[in-house]
């Protein structure tokens, strides 16, 4: 069982990371970047809140999120634990989601952080071609990141929480079997 938080900037390789692991741990893969997108294509209340903002490269009001996570992470199935993907992005997710956490008696979640390097995550971002993958928004996601984002690992640090700093450059498989070994290890 295992009971996981990807995190990283935009472009660290977190959707593909967390979709392996799913996949070879049997896990749920929940990435709230996936839920908006497929609330726009639905055009359902989220998704008609979440359009905008998502083209801009903003981040979707806290109450929105943290309403949507607490909802996705009670769902009950028969996987053996979830990979949380694009979620906290800031400070004051992660509070609500410690919260969450303590609710449902998940005291054992540990944080994978995936560590790219800025000029890297550009070149990767303007392959991608995602609707909100233009240079603009990509500027503006990178600092949103760097603002609201990035201090979410120093919280964490100071929760004293478990962190798995994983090496992101390089060959998807060989980055996944790294992670895998360093779960297995911690
Ligand atoms: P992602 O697929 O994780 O890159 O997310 C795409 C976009 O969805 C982001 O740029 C935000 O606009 C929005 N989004 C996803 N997750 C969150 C979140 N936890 N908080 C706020 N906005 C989010």
């Amino acid at each position: 069982m295992y009971r996981l938080i990807i995190f990283g900037p935009p472009g660290a390789g977190k959707g593909t990371q967390a979709e392996l692991l799913a996949s070879k741990l049997n896990l749920n893969h929940f990435s709230t970047g996936q839920i908006l997108r497929d609330a726009v294509a639905a055009e359902t209340g989220l998704g008609q809140k979440a359009k905008a903002i998502m083209n801009t490269g903003n981040l979707v009001p806290d109450d929105i999120m943290i309403g949507v996570v607490e909802e996705t992470l009670s769902i009950e199935n028969d996987k053996d634990g979830f990979i949380l993907d694009g979620f906290p992005r800031t400070i004051e997710q992660a509070k609500a989601l410690g919260l969450i956490f303590n609710k449902l008696g998940f005291d054992d979640v540990k944080v994978i952080n995936l560590e790219v390097k800025d000029e890297e995550l550009i070149t990767r971002l303007l392959a991608r071609g995602r609707s909100d993958d233009s240079e603009e928004t990509i500027k503006n996601r990178l600092n949103v990141y760097l603002e609201s984002t990035e201090p979410v690992l120093n919280y964490y640090k100071e929760c004293n929480k478990p962190i798995l700093n994983i090496n992101g450059i390089g060959e998807i498989e060989f980055i996944n079997n790294t992670i895998i070994e360093t779960l297995e290890r911690s």
